[in-house]
């Protein structure tokens, strides 16, 4: 009896330490479904998905899984967009089209917001739009486009034209057309799908630039979301990033219409500047250190760039104004530091360094760049206290 007592206390003790072992890990490898995005100075940032689709049209899930899933990944808001038109899995025209948003709010836990909206769904000409933060879908059933968009407009909407580039609707090229251009003067668009699940519009990023457009990154996810995504491998749904005062939908509609979001495509972040510069500084940390007691054939400085954040950096050291005649890249993973030896004896004069972070755009062309300044040091105090250590 006495022994099967001590027996039982070291199995206790064994399972405390497999536990804090296991908790451990658990800090150290940060969850899996979710990336972690740090705000920037003023503003929160915010995940958002704001196309999505459930039973409730074509999509093969429940409203209350979309909030379940978008909880598991830590997203701020989504906004539910089932079709007009498409409601395959509808079999009485009478359930309403409010249904999806009323299921995924009543269900989503507080720290998450729904957003009610649809999706007018034509042909091209105009092709697919998102109405958000509508009051009534039902009042947007009809055939014509028009009525539809006038609806949204007359509802207080954030209407978005979605995915203009799908081959289904524009095989070759990808066109703004005449209606496209009715609709935007209409006041019927303020957002474009630069990114829409595993697509990419490059024309989308540019009117959006050019039109002054909110740029929409979303999944426009139909079955479950683990079917699309290996949250396992680092892989995420495609998503706008909202830098909004508040997370509540009141805030994030302030952002929307004022334009301040970027879109998270893969390992891509495509948005203005003024958003992205904020955001890898927030993401970055940056240490120059002088590399002392090293011989003329090793870099003077250290730089360790480290990423607080969940997201992937590519940097590319460069001259500026020049294109890069080599590449010497630097992957910055997720959660990790890189330290990059600078300032070879060869390399003359300059006292900055300047990176490229090839995966960061400001449009189609043209990515981030960030500059390290390097402090002074006179050429001989190397050798100086390389003597001063004999
Ligand atoms: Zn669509
Ligand atoms: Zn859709």
């Amino acid at each position: 009896m006495k022994k099967q007592h001590h027996h039982h206390i070291r199995n206790c003790s064994l399972f405390a330490m497999l536990f804090a072992l296991a908790l451990g890990t658990l800090h150290a490898q940060h969850d899996p479904f979710r990336v972690e995005i740090p705000d920037i100075p003023g503003y929160k940032t915010l995940r958002c998905d704001l196309h999505m689709h459930t039973v409730f049209s074509d999509g093969q899930v429940w409203p209350a899984v979309r909030a379940s899933e978008a909880s598991r990944e830590g997203l701020a808001a989504i906004a539910m967009t089932d079709h007009q038109e498409r409601r395959r899995n509808v079999y009485d025209e009478k359930v309403s089209r409010n249904y999806s948003f009323e299921i995924a709010s009543k269900a989503a836990p507080k720290n998450l917001v729904v957003i009610p909206g649809t999706e007018v769904t034509y042909g091209m000409p105009p092709g697919h739009f998102n109405a958000i933060f509508i009051k009534d879908a039902d009042a947007m059933s009809t055939t014509d486009w028009r009525k539809a968009l006038e609806e949204a407009k007359k509802q207080g909407a954030f209407i978005t034209w979605n995915h203009p580039r799908w081959e289904n609707q524009q095989a070759h090229i990808t066109r703004w057309l005449p209606e496209h251009e009715e609709i935007f003067q209409n006041g019927w668009m303020q957002g474009i799908e630069v990114a829409n699940g595993s697509l990419y519009s490059p024309h989308a990023f540019q009117w959006a630039l050019d039109k002054k457009l909110t740029m929409i990154g979303a999944s426009d996810v139909h079955a479950p979301i683990q079917n699309g995504y290996d949250f396992q491998k680092g892989e995420h749904r495609t998503t706008t990033i909202v830098f909004a005062k508040e997370a509540t939908a009141a805030s994030i509609r302030e952002a929307l219409d004022n334009r301040r979001t970027a879109v998270y495509f893969r390992e891509f972040i495509y948005g203005e500047e003024q958003w992205l510069r904020p955001l890898v500084e927030a993401c970055l940390s940056v240490k120059v250190a002088h590399n002392v007691g090293s011989n003329t054939q090793t870099p003077r400085f250290v730089v360790t760039i480290k990423n607080n954040s969940g997201l992937t950096f590519k940097l590319l050291k460069v001259v500026p104004g020049e294109k890069p005649a080599f590449y010497r890249d630097y992957l910055v993973k997720p959660h990790s530091s890189r330290g990059i030896g600078v300032g070879f004896p060869d390399e003359t004069g300059s006292d900055e360094v300047v990176f490229q972070v090839s995966n960061f755009l400001t449009s189609p062309e043209t990515p981030l760049t960030f500059t390290v300044k390097l402090p002074k040091t006179p050429k001989d105090k190397r050798v100086k206290s390389k003597a001063k250590a004999k």
